[in-house]
């Protein structure tokens, strides 16, 4: 048997991460540079200052916390050269805090250089799957520089059935290549806006995640994070989720709480976006991921937006640790996160495999320690 502190020692390496956004993780420094390379001027005076203005330094709203991208968005937005080097970058920064392996949420939408609804075409567009041809591209080369692998997790808004559609239709093509699986984001601008767009699900979307279950590709949603638990429970029910990115709320209503521990229901939780985008009462006594971390809940520890919160995989778990999680529950967090990612068997079997012998677990220590349900990968 091996004691919690033996694991002390060894999370510094062989991380994993579900939960990063390629949009919200660019240096800022790259942008800058993109910027002053375009002659586009920045609203800011100088790179340090773009920098902190970047980071929330209260807790606030999502909608303000997501503020910087309407300041850079549009320089990576159908740049070829931008969108390939963001996405080594970020896979770059990653391998440097110790992740083998990422899923990384984008909107192809958010980078492409047109909105596919509006049946816009030219020589010069830059479509989903050129976005996602040229992410995996910058994936590829992370790969062969830091050994990280590194794959897209599609997402799609809430408010625009054409291009869930689309992304779906990516998401098909290139299942079990660089796309492991479709998520869903973006806030709700229809009639239920109040509920800051967890509540609302557009009938068209609901379509598009039954038609991904029925071929097999995996689902992960953003909910429970401004909306309330109800909002989790739909998108359980309804987009027949595997994961749900946050889902914090969900603690706040504890039949639903059992109910997605019974179903392992897999929380992609970030700790302190959870704080900057309110989703989390900065006062509140026990945070809902110490609340999973105690209950065995299948979890994952991630940085969310690197750009805005300002923070690494270590912040994140140091801040976790000052809110009472112990060593073992960060290991078992990785551990859970090579359980619940989307790889497919064998490569999921590997991962499994690589992680159980950096942190010199056998089968035995590992029923002793973590969870029976870990061995059945
Ligand atoms: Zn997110």
């Amino acid at each position: 048997m091996c004691s919690p502190q033996f694991y002390q020692t060894k999370f510094s390496k062989s991380r994993i991460q579900l939960h990063i956004h390629l949009e919200c993780s660019p240096h800022a420094p790259t942008i800058w540079e993109i910027a002053q390379n375009n002659n586009h001027k920045l609203p800011f005076k100088t790179l340090d200052e773009f920098k902190k203005e970047c980071v929330t330094k209260e807790p606030s709203t999502l909608s303000n916390y997501l503020k910087p991208l309407a300041w850079y968005l549009p320089l990576i937005k159908g740049n070829c050269t931008a969108i390939e080097r963001i996405a080594y970058e970020m896979a770059e920064q990653q391998a440097r805090e110790g992740v083998v392996y990422s899923e990384v949420h984008y909107r192809p939408a958010n980078l492409a250089s047109i909105i596919r609804s509006d049946g816009l075409s030219s020589a010069e567009t830059v479509t989903y799957r050129m976005v996602l041809e040229l992410v995996t591209k910058g994936f590829q080369r992370a790969e062969q520089d830091y050994g990280i692998k590194a794959r897209s997790l599609l997402n799609c808004g809430r408010e625009n059935p054409d291009e869930a559609r689309e992304v779906l239709s990516l998401c098909e093509e290139f299942k079990d290549k660089s796309v492991v699986g479709i998520g869903l984001s973006g806030p709700w601008i229809g009639p239920n806006q109040d509920l800051e767009g967890e509540e609302g699900l557009r009938k068209e979307v609901i379509e598009v995640f039954q038609r991904a279950a029925q071929l097999g590709i995996h689902r992960t949603a953003h909910t429970g994070e401004a909306g309330p638990p109800s909002s989790v429970d739909r998108h359980v029910k309804f987009l027949h989720v595997e994961r749900i990115g946050h889902g914090y709320r969900a603690v706040d209503d504890e039949v639903l709480y059992q109910d997605l521990l019974k179903k392992g229901i897999h929380f992609e939780t970030c700790p302190h976006s959870s704080y900057l985008t309110g989703a989390v009462p900065a006062n509140c006594i026990k945070h809902p991921i110490v609340k999973l971390a105690e209950d065995s809940a299948d979890f994952s520890i991630n940085t969310d937006d690197p750009l805005f919160t300002g923070t690494t995989l270590d912040d994140e778990y140091r801040l976790l640790q000052k809110k009472g999680l112990k060593d073992f529950h960060i290991v078992r967090a990785n551990f859970n996160a090579a359980q619940s990612c989307f790889l497919p068997p064998q490569e999921k079997k590997d991962l499994f495999d690589h992680l159980k012998n950096v942190y010199g677990i056998t089968g035995n220590q590992f029923c002793n320690h973590l969870n029976n349900n870990f061995l059945t990968v």
